[in-house]
């Protein structure tokens, strides 16, 4: 089997698991208990919130564990609003290619009085710092843009958004779930108040997450509960995955030079020998893209058909969507880039991880380009395009 899904979950590292073993069943005090063997598993906790800071450039009191990206999401959002509304400035700019966790938070925010201005991707995927500082009003309170995108790869110049909003004083969010461990991240230097990342997108454990607020930027608490996570966050804390998360990250970054510099070399020969295939498009810029994302449209090919006929081929990919099983819509991320439907109905995601190799890669071309042509000779579509009863939209 060749595993090339990994911004759908990746597997936990050796060290992350050994990292979270002795947290079960040998340090399984309770960090909130007050005697000896509770605080054993409180500064195991400490230790792993400054390890994690360190790793993010920003200082370990900003940083709140939570459940993972989903949550880390939905709680930047709703602390940002709670802010803003305050002050009364009820007006939000994102995109609209986020993650459902942002979008569907904004919808929510909708429903209580919040504007939001969902801001167009060009083709290339790439917001401009231009398109945001125009966007941002009077009564804005916040601007999220996700770092990297987990559909098509593209990394946003966030660094030169964060500093727009700082210029404009407005608090400025960025998902960062795909890109934290993968490309360099830091708080500080690239202008972020409120940041979200996901322990399961890098190695380590799933059901784990940070949420880092920037000092001075008040969190709203999605749990009630205890006083854990200085009343940010209720519950007490999942201390094995949150030592998982911090031995993954800690990898991670250690070894982000390295890894990114060999899957770039597995990423554009991916690219190459499947904009072979006739037909197709990259998604996403080629350049400005994380390090083990390949993202094409092919035409007159049904994206699911595609993933279960490669799944018999032992190949593990994606469509990229957020497809709900029964749901046809294509991809809200294709769609925001400009895609036809029926272009981005035939779509395939796959990401590489450290671990696959150059014979994966020249695998999966061929199993791809096998599947491709059998799915077109079936398709009466392909028929009309080939008779020339319907007009080719890619080249
Ligand atoms: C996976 C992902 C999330 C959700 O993270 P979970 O830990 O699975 O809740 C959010 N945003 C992006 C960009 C993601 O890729």
């Amino acid at each position: 089997m060749i595993y090339a899904d990994n911004a759908a979950t990746t597997k936990t590292s050796r060290t992350a698991i050994a990292a979270m073993l002795p947290y079960f069943n040998t340090v399984y005090g309770n960090p909130s208990s007050l005697y000896a063997f509770g605080q054993q598993a409180k500064e195991a906790l400490e230790d792993a919130r400054t390890r994690i800071a360190a790793c993010l450039g920003c200082d370990a009191r900003e940083i709140t564990f939570t459940s993972g990206g989903s949550e880390a999401d939905n709680q930047a959002l709703l602390s940002a609003a709670a802010i803003g509304a305050r002050k009364g400035k009820k007006h939000i700019v994102s995109t609209a290619f986020e993650h459902h966790a942002v979008l569907h938070t904004l919808r929510k925010l909708k429903t209580q009085g919040f504007d939001v201005t969902l801001l167009d991707v060009p083709e290339n995927g790439l917001l401009s710092p231009r398109q945001v500082a125009d966007a941002i009003r009077d009564d804005t309170c916040l601007v999220s843009v996700m770092y990297a995108n987990n559909e098509i790869g593209t990394v946003q110049p966030i660094r030169e958004i964060g500093a727009v909003c700082r210029e404009k004083g407005v608090l400025f969010h960025t998902d960062a779930v795909q890109a934290v461990g993968h490309i360099p991240v830091d708080l500080r230097s690239d202008n972020i108040d409120l940041l979200s990342l996901s322990a399961h997108k890098f190695h380590g454990p799933r059901g784990v997450g940070v949420l880092a607020a920037r000092r001075g930027v008040p969190l709203t608490s999605l749990i009630e509960g205890g006083a854990q996570e200085r009343g940010k966050r209720a519950g007490t804390e999942n201390l094995p995955a949150i030592m998982g998360m911090a031995a993954a990250l800690g990898e991670a970054v250690r070894d982000l030079d390295a890894n990114a510099r060999k899957l770039r070399v597995l990423r554009d020969a991916l690219i190459e020998g499947l904009s072979a295939v006739p037909h197709s498009i990259l998604n996403g810029d080629p350049e400005r893209r994380l390090p083990g994302n390949v993202h094409f449209c092919f035409e007159g090919v049904e994206g699911e058909s595609l993933l279960l006929l490669l799944d018999d081929k032992g190949v593990c990919a994606s469509s990229g969507s957020a497809c709900t099983s029964g749901s046809l819509d294509p991809s809200h991320v294709l769609l925001a880039i400009g895609r036809p439907h029926e272009i981005a109905h035939g779509s395939l995601r796959l990401t590489l991880d450290a671990e696959n190799t150059m014979e994966d890669v020249q695998q999966i071309i061929i199993a791809v380009r096998e599947v491709v042509a059998y799915l077109r000779a079936m398709s009466p579509v392909w028929r009309d395009l080939m008779s020339g009863k319907q007009k080719f939209i890619l080249e």
